[in-house]
């Protein structure tokens, strides 16, 4: 018989016009020869039940979630991954014969594109510039993955400190908030620098973050979660140090590969997702 209905998957944010997830998960359906949809839907706030509601109504393999909804949506989840638990955010539902399970793949993302470039966490000291939605994700899961200690650069005391004692309360990695004063030095024992702040994305490309640059050694890996573009002057900067870089990119197809195959059950075919990613931008 033939088949005329199609898979669903998609994104519910607000705004979400801008959203490229799209172009990279459809790449990819058709690359594997699947008859899967994404969609890139508007959802306002206070529609987040009705829509999670339509999750299971139209029977979707599953869902993004991106802002302004990553944390409001668990109340209308079923059952949510440990790593989603200690984020306290979601950015994948997976729909199931009516249940909806709650994915945290944004710092799963990093750590998986972290690894394809040859780093491994296990006993490693880590030291995250910022401690928004993004960095929170990279903290947690590089704790989860073995890191010894992950240092907090926050520019704002309270959210930095928070971040930090969850690490220190929810996860077996010690870490610790450092104020974020001008020119700040990086703690010299940091095996792997992370910029996870929002600062140096399109259009304000000529900001990098306020570091200390001479403190950033050749034997540090330097990461940034920007990915427009993806050589930032923060990465540039590092590479002039001799440090190894690894750019924004490698997480976002990285995570858009780990909820494809959330949905689809198959191997995400990677190349073909970054290079619809690397057109777009
Ligand atoms: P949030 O708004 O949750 O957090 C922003 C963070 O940046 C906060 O820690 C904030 O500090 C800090 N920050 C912003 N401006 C400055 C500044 N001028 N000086 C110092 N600190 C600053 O955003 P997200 O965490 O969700 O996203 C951060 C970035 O990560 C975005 O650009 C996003 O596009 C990118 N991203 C990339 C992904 C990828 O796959 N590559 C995935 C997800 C996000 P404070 O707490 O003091 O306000």
């Amino acid at each position: 018989m033939k088949n005329y209905r199609a898979e669903l998957t998609g994104v519910f944010g607000d705004p979400v016009d801008d959203n490229p997830t799209g172009v990279v998960e459809e790449a990819a359906f058709a690359a594997k020869n699947l008859n899967y949809r994404y969609l890139t839907i508007k959802v306002r706030p206070e529609d987040l039940e009705t829509a999670m509601n339509s999750v299971r109504i139209f029977d979707m393999r599953g869902i993004n979630l991106t802002m302004p909804h990553k944390i409001k949506v668990i109340p209308y989840l079923d059952e949510l991954s440990p790593a989603a638990e200690i984020i306290g955010a979601v950015n994948t539902v997976i729909q199931k014969d009516g249940r909806l399970y709650g994915e945290n793949t944004d710092g799963k993302g990093f750590v998986t594109a972290l690894k394809a470039f040859g780093e491994t966490l296990e006993n490693k000291t880590v030291t995250i510039l910022g401690a928004g939605g993004a960095a929170r994700a990279i903290a947690v899961e590089c704790a989860l993955n073995g890191a010894r200690q992950i240092h907090i650069i926050n520019r704002s005391q309270e959210k930095g400190m928070e971040l930090a004692a969850l690490i220190r309360s929810r996860t077996k990695s010690d870490s610790a908030y450092i104020p974020w004063t001008r020119n700040i030095v990086i703690p010299e024992d940091t095996d792997i620098l992370i910029n996870g702040t929002s600062i140096g994305f399109s259009p304000n490309v000529t900001e990098k973050p306020d570091v200390d640059y001479t403190s950033i050694r050749p034997n540090m890996c330097v990461c940034d979660v920007i990915f427009n573009p993806c050589d930032t002057l923060f990465l540039k900067a590092a590479q002039k140090n001799g440090a190894k870089t690894v750019n924004g990119l490698g997480m976002l197809v990285q995570q858009a590969a780990l909820n494809f195959t959330l949905w689809t059950g198959e191997e995400a075919p990677v190349e073909v997702m970054e290079e619809a990613l690397r057109k777009e931008f």
